[in-house]
């Protein structure tokens, strides 16, 4: 591992910090936790910690000895001197004579000495970079030394390979009982330059931020070479090698499989995020994953992301995928009955009582395929998929030269049901189309990208479909989803797409099939072709689309939305417009007969109806012309309706999200033009 020290940038960041009346110690303190941060080797999504012993001036001007230390919801990566709250340092040392003290206490005790009573909560180790003397302290779950210390003879290898430039702490929960004994380890072992904890991670330390960092690279690099010396083996492959399906074939079904239904059409819904890298196809499909992957977690933080184990599934065989469906929902039935039964066993030791969590997993591996990592949105499936990668490499390095050691289950599950471990979660309230996985075909243009917006707005996971490839990107980077080129009036192409859909999120629960354009042409005399573009685009395009849907909703057999821009034209047609209300009207009947053929496995379709929105289809110019013609202004022209109010790309996009929501409501049109009797449905 290399050192990403610069005295540069140091001096940089003391520069900038002292604008801001921050002192150097901060400054730097804030420079290498970033530089920790930066290196997924040592540390991911928040974990990991680091603190300062410094003095600061209190409200009264006093100078006032505090430790600097990483806040609960900070990630090192992007830390600021606001995500390393003071604390004042004789508060943490007076309760070093302490025998004992609960989670409460300890939080309530670092709360009460923040010298900012808004600072976020002090980190959980807090005590523990408090006791130990140096000024800086580092604190990280370094892949290197963790697939050193997780095998059966880990405490022995660290110990020949650090002698006494590292102290060795036995594992321990962490919290005050941790801090307790680091700081014996730490008393007892003068000179040395950091402290393993066995099966959790590694601490160094030093009286300057460069001297902590540089021996923290240094004792990471030392096990990265232990670890290349000692690799004896490769995992096994299994004996047969799969004939695998995709993973966009195999991800919905397996997100289908962790659905769960409510009861009254509405599903709790989780996203996937596939990872198919060697390391994790080798994992995946080695002889003895039964065993090694369900031996425990790599270091005791990962267990609120990933739980305690991953789902192991069968190998899929292409063309048995029914037959592999029926082994992926008992495969889940009976992770969620083990995991029940290690709640039960495990609070049945435990006071006080707790209460379980969901039983259901956070990564899953495919033999063929790789790893899936599992959560309620795309961004917790990949913060899983990450841990999930990084597990992967500690284990299969450990196994290369031994074999993979965790800490014992009492413990995963007292790390697990934490308090203050369950407490960096945070509670957030599920939005409404939280895990759904929403599709918009003319995504890039004014309505399409209005409708991306207000599903993303909604929680869900949205896919932007349009023929325009940068107006695709552009609109899909503004609601964090997945922009893709489709000409949507060439069917192949429309179903490559939502294999693209399927292998990025696990799947498709909502179709919003927006694009569209008009065609003109008195009816008597319009040239035939002109009637089959607008037919392509206007009809087919809105089958091919829905068609594809359907497959990847079937394959999750969780039920599905069917949603189609129709027209004013289609129920109230006007001079010249035959072409386009024509091939509107087709699909206006095509939206019911989906709801008279998949009503009955959960599948809801509908339309909205909308006129004169201000668009791509009724352009600035259009507009101008027309309101012209009729010697109203722009203004008239566009709220002409019974509620003399103009329509907006928004209204009509927050009608499509109200019928995605109407778990009741199938075969129905949602009128959004403000009022006009003559296309009203009847
Ligand atoms: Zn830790």
């Amino acid at each position: 591992m290399r050192s990403l020290w610069s005295d540069e940038d140091a001096a940089a960041f003391t520069a900038r910090y002292e604008e801001r009346g921050i002192g150097e110690d901060l400054a730097m303190r804030v420079y290498s936790s970033r530089l920790l941060g930066r290196e997924p080797q040592l540390v991911q999504h928040g974990g990991g910690n680091t603190s300062v012993k410094t003095v600061v001036k209190d409200v009264l001007g006093r100078a006032t000895p505090v430790l600097c230390v990483k806040g609960s919801g900070w990630d090192l990566e992007f830390i600021e001197p606001e995500g390393l709250p003071a604390v004042r340092m004789d508060r943490l040392l007076e309760l070093r004579d302490a025998e004992a003290l609960s989670d409460g206490a300890m939080v309530e005790v670092q709360r009460g000495a923040l010298l900012d009573s808004a600072a976020p909560n002090p980190s959980v180790e807090t005590l523990l970079h408090a006791w130990m003397g140096p000024r800086f302290v580092d604190h990280t779950h370094a892949n290197a030394v963790l697939a050193l210390t997780d095998q059966p003879g880990g405490e022995a290898l660290c110990r020949a390979l650090y002698g006494d430039r590292l102290a060795i702490a036995p594992y321990c929960m962490p919290g005050f009982d941790l801090a307790r004994l680091a700081a014996r380890v730490f008393e007892a072992s003068p000179g040395a330059e950091g402290m393993i904890l066995l099966k959790h991670g590694i601490f160094t330390w030093g009286e300057t931020a460069r001297e902590a960092y540089e021996r923290m690279i240094t004792f990471v690099s030392m096990a990265e070479d232990a670890l290349q010396r000692g690799a004896r083996q490769a995992l096994t492959p299994a004996a047969t090698a799969p004939a695998s399906a995709s993973a966009a074939q195999i991800g919905p079904i397996l997100r289908g499989a962790l659905a769960e239904a409510f009861g009254d059409g509405r599903w709790r819904r989780v996203t996937l995020d596939h990872r198919g890298g060697p390391a994790a196809l080798a994992f995946a499909g080695g002889a003895e994953v039964m065993r090694y992957s369900q031996a425990g977690l790599v270091t005791p933080d990962h267990v609120i992301r990933i739980k305690p184990w991953p789902l192991v599934l069968p190998a899929p065989e292409a063309g048995q995928l029914d037959s592999f469906a029926g082994q992926v929902r008992a495969a889940v039935a009976a992770y969620a009955e083990r995991y029940r039964d290690y709640f039960e066993r495990h609070n049945a030791a435990t006071q006080p009582k707790k209460t379980m969590l969901d039983p259901w997993p956070r990564w899953a591996l495919v033999p063929g395929l790789g790893l899936y990592g599992i959560g309620a949105s795309a961004k917790e499936a990949a913060v899983a998929a990450d841990i999930a990668e990084t597990t992967v490499a500690v284990v299969t390095a450990a196994e290369a030269m031994d074999r993979f050691e965790s800490i014992d289950e009492a413990d995963l599950f007292a790390m697990e049901y934490w308090s203050l471990e369950q407490a960096k979660l945070g509670k957030v309230r599920a939005k409404p189309l939280a895990g759904q996985v929403a599709v918009v075909t003319g995504g890039g243009g004014t309505i399409g990208a209005a409708i991306a917006r207000a599903f993303a707005d909604q929680g869900a996971e949205v896919a932007v479909l349009d023929r325009d490839e940068a107006a695709a990107a552009g609109v899909a980077t503004a609601v964090k989803g997945l922009g893709l080129a489709c000409d949507v009036t060439d069917s192949a192409a429309v179903a490559a797409a939502f294999e693209r859909v399927a292998e990025r999120y696990g799947g498709v629960d909502i179709l919003v099939s927006n694009a569209g354009a008009a065609f003109t042409g008195r009816i008597g005399e319009v040239p035939d072709a002109v009637l089959r573009e607008s037919f392509d685009l206007n009809f087919f395009a809105h089958q091919s689309a829905a068609q594809a849907a359907i497959a990847v909703m079937r394959r999750q057999g969780t039920g599905g939305v069917l949603l189609f821009n129709a027209s004013k034209q289609a129920l109230n047609p006007g001079p010249d417009f035959g072409p386009y209300g024509l091939a509107k009207a087709a699909t206006l009947a095509l939206m019911r007969q989906y709801a008279v053929e998949y009503g009955g496995e959960s599948v809801r379709s509908g339309a909205v109806n909308a006129d004169r929105i201000r668009s791509g289809l009724l352009t600035d110019e259009m507009i101008a012309r027309r309101s012209s013609a009729r010697g109203v202004t722009e203004q008239a022209y566009l709220a002409g309706n019974l509620l003399g109010r103009e329509v907006t790309a928004e209204d009509v996009a927050q009608a499509f999200v109200a019928l995605a929501l109407s778990n009741k409501t199938t075969g129905a049109v949602l009128t959004v033009d403000g009022g006009n009797i003559a296309a009203a449905v009847r």
